[in-house]
C-alpha cells in the first residue's frame, strides 16, 4: 500500500497521567452507580488538552477531576466562545466498554469549532481522549439496565483578552458522569410547549453548532414551557417551520409509514436521529428530510395522517410527544409503537444485545 497525504494517520498524543489520590473508594462509587442522577456526579479524572495558535495541540493530560483555574478576562466568560459534545459509554454483558459512532461526534465537534472560530480537534485525538479517560475511569461505567457513562467533551476560549477576535489560547476537556434512564418509569410521553415569542437560532446563526449560547437562549422559553405545565419547548423558524426542542430533534411518522424530519441549517444534526432513521430505513420506511410547517404538523395530527411524533437525542434517546400546547390550543398527539420499537433496537445495539450491522460501536477499554 502506498501512503498518500489523505491516508496518512496522525500519531497518537502522549498523555501524561496523574492519578487522583482522593479517588472515590469502590464502595462509594458503587453507591453512586446504584442510583446515578443525570450530570450531578463526576468520575475521578478528566482529560485536558491545550491549544495555542503558535503551538497547536499540546500538553495532553489525564488529571484528577476538579476546578479549573481561569483568568477573569478569559474570552469564554465574556463572549461565549465555547462548544461541546455529548456521547455515552455502554457496558456490555461481557464487561467490555463501547461507545457509539464517536467519529460522528468528532466530526460534529469540528464543524461546531469552525462556526465558533475555534480550532478543529482531529477526530483521532477526539476518540483517543475518550479512550484515555476510560483507561483510568472504566470502573465508573455502570452495568445496570439503561445505565451508561455520559461523556462530555468541551472546548472553550481561555485566552485572557477582552478584544473581540478568535482566542489564540483554547482548552479542550472531557469529563464524565454516570447516568441512568433519563425518564424514570420508562419513556412516558412528554408535553411540549410551542415557543411563539422566542427562537433558539436564526438563519446564518449558530443553530447547527453544539454551543452553550444556543442553550442559554433556550432557558427562558424552557422556563415558560414549565410555567405552562410542559416538559419541553419546541422552536419554530421565522417562516413558522418546526425546528427542534431545546436539545432534541423532532421526527414525524405518517400513516403510510413515511418518516419526516425537519431539515434546516439552523437545526443541530443529531446522531441519535440519524441512527434511528437509518434503522427505520433498514425496515423499509421511507425517510424524508425537508421543512415541516407548524400548520402541516397540526393539520396532519387532526386528519390522522400523522400517527406518531417523537423527540430524540443522546441523553434521553427517544421521547414520544404526547401533547403539543400553544398559547391558545392543546393538541393531543397520537401515540404509536414505532418510536419505542426503534428505541429498543438502537439501545440493543448500543448495549451489545443485537448485531451491530452498521459497525457503529467502538470499543474503548482495549
Ligand atoms: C445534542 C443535541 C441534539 C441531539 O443530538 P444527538 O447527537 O442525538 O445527541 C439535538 N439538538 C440539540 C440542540 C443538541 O444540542
Amino acid at each position: 500500500m502506498t501512503l498518500t497525504d489523505s491516508d496518512t494517520t496522525l500519531a497518537p498524543l502522549e498523555f501524561a497521567v496523574t492519578k487522583n489520590l482522593a479517588a472515590k473508594s469502590p464502595a462509594q462509587r458503587e453507591e453512586i452507580l446504584a442510583a446515578p442522577a443525570f450530570g450531578t456526579v463526576f468520575t475521578d479524572h478528566m482529560v485536558d488538552i491545550c491549544w495555542s495558535s503558535r503551538g497547536g495541540w499540546h500538553r495532553p493530560r489525564v488529571q484528577p477531576y476538579g476546578p479549573i483555574s481561569l483568568d477573569p478576562a478569559a474570552a469564554v466568560l465574556h463572549y461565549g466562545q465555547e462548544i461541546f459534545e455529548g456521547i455515552k459509554a455502554y457496558r456490555h454483558a461481557d464487561g467490555s466498554v463501547h461507545t457509539f459512532r464517536p467519529d460522528r461526534n468528532g466530526l460534529r465537534l469540528q464543524s461546531s469549532a469552525r462556526r465558533l472560530a475555534l480550532p478543529e480537534l482531529p477526530v483521532e485525538y477526539f476518540i483517543q481522549s475518550l479512550r484515555e479517560l476510560i483507561a483510568v475511569d472504566a470502573a465508573w461505567v455502570p452495568s445496570g439496565e439503561d445505565q451508561s457513562l455520559y461523556l462530555r467533551p468541551f472546548m472553550f476560549a481561555k485566552e485572557a483578552f477582552l478584544g473581540v477576535r478568535p482566542a489564540q489560547k483554547v482548552a479542550y476537556y472531557v469529563i464524565a458522569s454516570p447516568v441512568g434512564a433519563y425518564f424514570k418509569g420508562g419513556a412516558k410521553p412528554v408535553t411540549i410547549w410551542l415557543s411563539e415569542d422566542y427562537a433558539r437560532a436564526g438563519k446564518g446563526g449558530t443553530g447547527a453548532a453544539k454551543t452553550g449560547g444556543n442553550y442559554a437562549a433556550s432557558l427562558l422559553p424552557q422556563a415558560e414551557a414549565n410555567e405552562n405545565g410542559c416538559d419541553q419547548v419546541v422552536f419554530l423558524d421565522q417562516d413558522r417551520n418546526v425546528e427542534e426542542l431545546g436539545g432534541m430533534n423532532v421526527v414525524f411518522v405518517h400513516k403510510d409509514g413515511t418518516i419526516v424530519t425537519p431539515q434546516s441549517d439552523s437545526i443541530l444534526p443529531g446522531i441519535t436521529r440519524d441512527s434511528l432513521l437509518q434503522l427505520a430505513e433498514d425496515r423499509g420506511h421511507t425517510v424524508v428530510r425537508r421543512s415541516v410547517s407548524l400548520t402541516e404538523w397540526r393539520e396532519g395530527v387532526a386528519s390522522g395522517d400523522i400517527v406518531e411524533v417523537f423527540a430524540c437525542g443522546t441523553a434521553a434517546v427517544v421521547a414520544p410527544i404526547g401533547v403539543l400546547k400553544g398559547r391558545d390550543f392543546v393538541d393531543e398527539q397520537p401515540i404509536g409503537e414505532l418510536a419505542l420499537s426503534l428505541r429498543e433496537e438502537l439501545t440493543d445495539i448500543q448495549y451489545g444485545r443485537r448485531e451491530d450491522r452498521h459497525g457503529w460501536l467502538v470499543r474503548l477499554d482495549a
